[in-house]
């Protein structure tokens, strides 16, 4: 579909693609700072949503110097804000203007769910643990019509982004942890229960049964991993959204390449897989497979 003028919207699309600088990007915060002057009349593909995975196809795509891009992404720009460098402070953007502040519907519990509202998407609120989900999960894609995303098929996508400076970055955190953790500090500090009552659960007898079950209800959280909402799957399975091409059964022009996708959650977190998506995406747009 490259440069046929066609039209392309990708849902919910990473830093990465601003940083190659090839197409437009545009927020609703900071008109004022839009990193372009100039807008075309039309582009030959429309990524809606700068993310994790969308980020990526948006980069991919623009790769090639005779093809147009618009970004278009809900939340502000993320320059600037040094905080959003420092991983340690990634739960401070919960419940601000970077969060789309979801709440599941209230059953007995409403649950919060922090999602990504800037550029980067919620890579940008999450806490780093990157994990690429295991072979069963991706061979199990594959038998549930998902053809080319085998283990083997999507591999080399996590390959394709995961380069020295990752691995430079998790063997010099595990060395630190291990000095850290012959320091006489750690050593003698000696580890015991919280026993401090949730202050929701005092009506329970502390470390009672009905005690440690409140507390879990209490501390329930959603675990920032939804996905699975917009099902992968053969073009004959009634519960797909979107066929192995990523196109949405029914909609000429139109695909969806986010988290959402997933036919079945990966036994991980699921930012690995998110850019993976949008790595193999980029690829299927381009023809290249
Ligand atoms: C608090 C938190 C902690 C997490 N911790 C981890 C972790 O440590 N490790 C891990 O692997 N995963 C983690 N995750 C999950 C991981 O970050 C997500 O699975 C991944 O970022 C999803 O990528 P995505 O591309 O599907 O969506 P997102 O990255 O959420 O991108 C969606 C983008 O689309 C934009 N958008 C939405 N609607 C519109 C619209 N109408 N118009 C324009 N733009 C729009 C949003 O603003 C956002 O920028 C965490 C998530 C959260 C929220």
């Amino acid at each position: 579909m490259a440069g046929t003028g066609a039209i392309l919207c990708v849902i919910n699309v990473a830093i990465l693609a601003i940083l190659v600088g090839r197409f437009v990007f545009l927020n609703d915060d900071q008109t004022e700072d839009l990193p372009v002057t100039k807008f075309e009349e039309s582009y030959d593909y429309i990524v809606v949503g700068s993310g994790s995975a969308g980020s990526v196809v948006a980069a991919r795509l623009s790769e090639d110097r005779d093809v147009t891009v618009l970004v278009l992404e809900a939340g502000p720009d993320d320059r600037g804000n040094i905080h959003l460098t420092i991983p340690s402070d990634a739960a401070g953007f919960q419940h601000t203007k970077l969060d789309w502040e979801y709440y599941t519907e209230p059953q007995q519990y409403r649950v919060y769910v922090p999602r990504g509202r800037v550029v980067g998407g919620s890579s940008q609120l999450n806490f780093m643990v990157h994990v690429r989900g295991n072979r069963f999960d991706f061979d199990k894609w594959a038998a549930n019509g998902c053809d080319g995303w085998s283990y083997e098929d999507v591999l080399p996508y996590f390959k394709k982004y995961e380069d020295m400076a990752d691995e430079e970055l998790a063997k010099s955190g595990i060395r630190l942890l291990q000095k850290l953790l012959k320091t006489d500090v750690l050593k003698n500090i000696g580890a015991r229960l919280h026993s401090t009552p949730m202050p929701q659960c005092t009506q329970h007898q502390y470390d009672s049964d009905e005690y440690w079950q409140c507390y879990v209800r209490v501390l329930t959280i959603c675990a920032f991993h939804q996905c699975c909402t917009c099902k992968m799957g053969a073009l004959n399975d009634p519960t797909a959204v979107v066929d192995p091409q990523l196109r949405v059964k029914g909609i000429d022009g139109l695909r969806v390449a986010d988290a959402s996708i997933m036919p079945l959650i990966v036994s991980a977190n699921t930012n690995a897989a998110s850019i993976m998506i949008g790595e193999k995406a980029a690829d299927i747009i381009k023809g290249n497979k």
